[in-house]
């Protein structure tokens, strides 16, 4: 019998999710539908309830939540692994604490060993919630972020514009073949009334708010637009189902 060589890493990723009761994996297929917001703003709306809980910025294209929070690049702590710094009362662990301003590496390969060890070396510790904001495409590094998070469940964004509904329908078909645990989709930037099918429930709407653009950055603004209250009644109903 020939012995299988597991990649010792995978073993210490595996044991660093496994204090996480709940993986919310949000993703859109196409970007600048508001995924980065709406994972910053999740993660802040479950600490304010009482819950443990960590961000992880996995979209190596355009890392956005530190910038959301307000926060520096900070590089974390240390101490056999890395220690996830404390911003606003959410653990954070951003793939930008490593390439900072660097471009990243192009190839698909790269992508994924880089995202193999920094889920392999984060000690998140015991935690409620771990919201991720995945990068947007369905490529293979969304695959290989599949394989190695299997407890996922899966929160989809997609904005009423035809376009990007066609790329999200693309999106639940490819989790749905991969056997994945889907809680629903989260329409975003409404502006009028009118029925979505994207061949999933949807867990809530939320509305264009011309407003959320200045609040990026601060916090308690973020956290005080018309934006956060809507994705609030989402995230209760998620919390609610789950908790
Ligand atoms: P993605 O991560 O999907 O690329 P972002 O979260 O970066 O998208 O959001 C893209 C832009 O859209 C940001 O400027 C953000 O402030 C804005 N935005 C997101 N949701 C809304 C909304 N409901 N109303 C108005 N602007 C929004
Ligand atoms: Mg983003």
């Amino acid at each position: 019998m020939r012995n299988e060589i597991v990649d010792p890493r995978l073993i210490l990723v595996e044991k660093h999710l496994a204090s996480i009761k709940n993986i919310l994996a949000i993703s859109s297929g196409k970007g600048g539908v508001g995924k980065s917001v709406i994972a910053t703003t999740m993660a802040l709306l479950l600490a304010r309830k009482g819950k443990r809980v960590g961000l992880l910025d996995l979209d190596f294209y355009g890392p956005s939540c530190l910038r959301i929070l307000g926060s520096e690049i900070v590089f974390p702590e240390e101490e056999k692994g890395i220690i996830p710094p404390t911003i606003h009362g959410v653990k954070v662990i951003s793939i930008e604490y490593f390439t900072k301003d660097n471009p990243l590496p192009v190839r698909g390969e790269e992508i994924t060993n880089a995202i193999i060890e920094l889920l392999a070396i984060s000690v998140w510790g015991d935690l409620d919630y771990l919201v991720i904001d995945l990068p947007p495409g369905m490529g293979d590094e969304l695959l290989e972020i599949l394989k190695l998070i299997p407890e996922s469940k899966h929160v989809v964004v997609t904005t009423p514009s035809i376009l990007s509904i066609s790329v999200v329908k693309k999106l639940v078909k490819l989790l749905k073949n991969a056997n994945e645990n889907i809680l629903g989709g989260i329409v975003n930037m409404v502006r009028e009334k009118g029925d979505i099918d994207i061949g999933i429930s949807i867990l809530g709407k939320i509305s264009f708010d011309e407003k959320l653009d200045e609040a990026l950055g601060d916090v308690e603004k973020l956290l005080n637009t018309n934006f956060a209250k809507e994705l609030n009644a989402i995230v209760e109903g998620i919390d609610k189902s789950l908790g």
